[in-house]
């Protein structure tokens, strides 16, 4: 087992004895003494090793990025830029390298997209990428906690499913046996039948697959979708959910992850409630800024912008028109032309969608016929909607979207450990 870290030397006084375990990233050899940068999942340390040391004859047989163990001491006087450093007694080969390396962890320019990815496990040594998953994790985990202290129980549903969530193009089909079947675009109509089961209070963290036809810097072909729903609840109750969700969320990484502040655009926990908006206010203002945008119809990408600019970070758009929701959107109740939805938004991104859902299973048949999809292939669905299916509301986030925002990287792809896009479904 590894016993010490390199961030354990922050702890440590001149005189201790120390043994590390990690990667040579540097090697430099002097006449009478000769440097290695050892990196471990936890920082870097300069360590020395004098030529009268017998280490110092293996220093000319390692290469760049090779396994090794090393022991000695912390010196009496730190004079290396990374503030620690070890005066090494003894150094063990554990995996040398081979030369040269598929990808430089040095480089200051950073290597093209592609031999980024198809050599992610190099890529992801350059430990400011490794910090983004560190982030994503405790972010992911913050989350979790909160929802487990609010009574949710977490699930898993299929992602090999028969019916297409929603329809739409967006679907992968695979071959399963003797049937085509789908990929799961998104868990909604599972959550909605086990709100019909009585658990009540459910989230699922899992993968959603999307056919998305476009490289984006926002879309992936797979990602992580955080969905919840929650039985007796509206839409307000649910967009209260979710902006308390993402605060513990981001809490709980600026606590846990070290340095986390210096790269997240959020350098404390956010304020909530987060700001509302309603679709109908945010036409008004596009109509006074002379925005071309459609009354009725999704917000384009011009139109986020400049919503966007209004609010400093996450805020909500809420009532929908009907038209651009799922059949499962419950509309307002006095005006069917709108619904109890909404999008949070970070600036011009989207990071949720959720609604209160149809509970009514003559309603929810005839808006599924309206959306012009076959409300047969839904029976195993309407069924749970017969026999006591609680008013419910929910909302499903994109895990590596948000990490994305919070962090402020230009491409989400960043934000995924082994993508999936159009074109990439390697490694
Ligand atoms: P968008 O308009 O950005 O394509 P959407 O409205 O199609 O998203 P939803 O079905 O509302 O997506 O999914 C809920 C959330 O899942 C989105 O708000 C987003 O955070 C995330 N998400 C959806 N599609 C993708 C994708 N292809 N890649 C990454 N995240 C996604
Ligand atoms: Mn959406």
């Amino acid at each position: 087992m590894k016993q010490t870290y390199i961030s354990d030397i922050d702890r440590m006084k001149n005189g201790d004895s120390v043994t590390l375990k990690g990667w040579a990233q540097e090697i430099r050899i002097m006449k009478n003494i000769g440097f290695i940068i050892l990196r471990d999942s936890t920082g870097l340390v300069q360590a020395t090793v004098k030529r009268e040391n017998e280490a110092f004859g293996d220093l000319e047989k390692i290469t760049r990025e090779s396994v090794v163990e090393l022991s000695g001491t912390i010196p009496e006087k730190v004079v290396s830029k990374l503030g620690k450093e070890i005066t090494v007694s003894s150094l063990k080969v554990l995996n040398l390298a081979m030369v040269p390396l598929p990808l430089g962890i040095v480089d200051e320019v950073e290597a093209d997209f592609d031999t980024r990815f198809n050599n992610r496990f190099m890529d992801l040594r350059k430990l400011e990428h490794q910090r983004i998953f560190k982030i994503k994790s405790a972010l992911l985990w913050g989350i979790r906690t909160f929802l487990m202290n609010r009574g949710f129980t977490e699930v898993q549903t299929p992602k090999t499913v028969s019916a297409a969530t929603e329809g739409g193009a967006e679907l992968f089909s695979v071959k399963y046996f003797e049937k085509d079947i789908f990929l799961n675009q998104s868990p909604q109509l599972y959550k909605e039948m086990l709100i019909a089961s009585g658990i009540e209070r459910v989230f699922e963290v899992g993968p959603a697959f999307r056919a998305e036809e476009h490289n984006t810097p926002r879309h992936l072909n797979e990602f992580t979708s955080i969905d919840i729903e929650m039985a007796f609840a509206d839409h307000n109750d649910a967009m209260h959910m979710l902006e308390e969700a993402i605060s513990a969320g981001v809490e709980n990484f600026l606590k846990t992850v070290p340095d986390s502040e210096k790269v997240s655009l959020l350098k404390e926990k956010p304020i909530t409630p987060f700001p509302r908006i309603t679709y109908r206010e945010c036409v008004r203002i596009l109509k006074e800024e002379g925005i071309d945008q459609k009354d009725g119809e999704d917000l384009n990408n011009e139109s986020l912008k400049v919503i966007g600019k209004r609010f400093e970070n996450f805020y909500f758009i809420t009532e929908w028109p009907t038209t651009v929701r799922p059949f499962y959107t419950a509309t307002l109740e006095d005006e069917r032309d709108f619904t109890k939805s909404y999008d949070l938004q970070f600036k011009e991104i989207e990071l949720t969608s959720g609604a209160q859902r149809v509970h009514n299973p003559d309603e929810l048949k005839n808006r599924i016929e309206e959306k012009g999809l076959n409300s047969q292939n839904f029976e195993f669905y309407l069924k749970t909607f017969r026999y006591g299916m609680p008013p419910h509301a929910g909302w499903g986030l994109g895990l590596e979207r948000l990490t994305q925002v919070i962090l402020g990287l230009n491409n989400i792809r960043e934000a995924s450990l082994f993508p999936r896009d159009r074109t990439r479904v390697f490694p």
